[in-house]
């Protein structure tokens, strides 16, 4: 891992809509990785490897950070800022802070009133962004004409650090870390033999709406999308893993599950961590991800997408964390799975996630609980295999009782779930309280039975999970 680099990305500004400065080194990067390297209008810089090969798979992380804008500028020479993306206004008052310009940094604070003179109110006071003002030393409102430009925008400076444990802290980690895992997964890519059309892009403007892989998917075509990106750890104070998940740095990448996550590229990206053995966590994102994937699986026709995560810890401050061990991990499982694609992959979900499949059940017995009646022998002991869709059907011999117990067994090693009766006669408050799989279970019948040879319909539906 070429931590350089890293330091490099993180330290260099790229507040979402001024990206070119990163998009230099990534494309510097790129030179020695790829086939071939565009940058599009939108600025997203974009690394070819086999660029006729199938599937066309496209890897993206944004470049962008989050950061701030000159607003106004006030006779007196404080500059007031607006937010680019989404930052925590309360994290502001005490910092540095760099306002690039045309012609090079200039440093200013964000200063506050002493704790001396706080009103009770002062300190319960909400913090909003807009009344926050730049100190940049200047005197009066002509000191920074022709310096300072309304939009120019402003980040906190670099403050790359290593910490214990294979730890980083740095601003800008969302998701200059997700930046570096792509250009050292094209780094490792290098030597390898690819049958995947691969698309590595450094994409622009996420954190205000997702707008460079937009654009960026849509001119690619890609059939696979996956982004790279950070997410939140929860292996800190204060945060809390019933509501988060569990997630910690340094136990792998994370992968997810949910309706932003190809239920095929789901498993093949975990049956690949499993092969090589890396670690990985998984986390349930029960809403469309924040992330590329978003914007990717919704591309023309649809996109098979997922997300790669690298955990992070205070995520859109000045000092997130991430592990070097984690980044490593990521870049192996997207390296093996790259190297892995090849051909026409079918990413259709045909196996639904709740899979019904082929059943076997065998009878034991058919009971009738009160009265006359028997069963047709030709059922006890059979094997019945119920097809996907259609009913088991055997059948009794006329009879006055009011319910049968059927015992049975089912001979599959999956976890029956879901049992069900559609006998017609069947009152449905009884089918709704057989959903679970219970053996022997009491058929009811209807009140009123007429006599006559009678053909039972029991519908069992197996569920195997995952
Ligand atoms: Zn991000």
């Amino acid at each position: 891992m070429d931590l350089d680099f890293l330091e490099k990305l993180v330290s260099t500004p790229s507040p979402s809509g001024f990206e070119q400065p990163v998009q230099e080194l990534v494309r510097n990067r790129f030179k020695n990785f790829a086939d071939e390297i565009k940058t599009d209008v939108h600025g997203n810089v974009i690394g070819i490897r086999n660029p006729e090969g199938e599937p066309r798979i496209m890897i993206a992380a944004h470049c962008d950070e989050i950061g701030f804008m000159v607003k106004h500028i006030t006779d007196e020479g404080y500059i007031y800022f607006g937010q680019i993306g989404g930052v925590d206004a309360s994290l502001l008052p005490g910092h540095h802070v760099e306002i690039h310009t045309a012609n090079g940094i200039i440093s200013g604070v964000i200063g506050k009133k002493p704790i001396h003179f706080m009103e009770e109110e002062d300190k319960r006071k909400k913090h909003e962004i807009h009344t926050f003002a730049i100190d940049t030393g200047a005197r009066k409102k002509k000191d920074l004409d022709g310096v300072v430009s309304i939009g120019d925008p402003i980040t906190f400076p670099p403050g790359f650090r290593v910490l214990k444990n294979s730890l980083l802290a740095s601003r800008s980690f969302d998701d200059k870390a997700g930046v570096f895992v792509l250009t050292e997964m094209m780094r490792k890519l290098i030597k390898r033999k690819l049958r995947a059309g691969v698309f590595a892009v450094s994409t622009v403007q996420e954190e205000v709406g997702l707008r460079g892989a937009r654009t960026s998917a849509y001119a690619i075509k890609p059939e696979v999308g996956i982004a790279i990106d950070v997410d939140f750890s929860s292996d800190y104070p204060g945060i809390d893993k019933k509501r988060v998940g569990e997630e910690s740095l340094g136990k792998g990448p994370v992968l997810h599950r949910g309706a932003n996550i190809n239920p095929v590229l789901e498993k093949l990206l975990i049956k690949t961590a499993k092969e090589k053995n890396i670690p990985y966590q998984l986390s349930g994102s029960p809403r469309i991800t924040g992330t590329d994937a978003n914007v990717m699986q919704i591309t023309r026709a649809g996109v098979a997408t997922a997300v790669v995560s690298i955990p992070t810890r205070y995520m859109h401050t000045p000092i997130e964390v991430v592990s070097i061990r984690d980044m490593e991990n990521a870049v192996k499982l997207l390296v093996s799975f790259v190297t892995s694609l090849s051909g026409k992959v079918n990413f259709t979900p045909q196996e639904i996630r709740y899979q019904h499949f082929n059943l076997k059940l065998r009878i034991h017995s058919f009971q009738p609980e009160n009265g006359p009646g028997k069963m047709d022998s030709s059922s006890i002991g059979k094997i019945i295999t119920r097809h996907r869709g259609y009913n088991n059907v055997f059948q009794t011999q006329s009879s006055n009782c009011h319910a049968y117990t059927l015992s049975f067994s089912i001979i599959h090693r999956f976890r029956p779930s879901v049992l069900n009766s559609t006998e017609p006669a069947v009152p449905r408050a009884y089918t709704a309280e057989n959903h679970k799989c219970r053996s022997p279970f009491t058929i009811a019948r209807s009140p009123v039975w007429t006599a006559g040879t009678f053909t039972y319909c029991v519908q069992i539906e197996l569920i195997k999970y995952g």
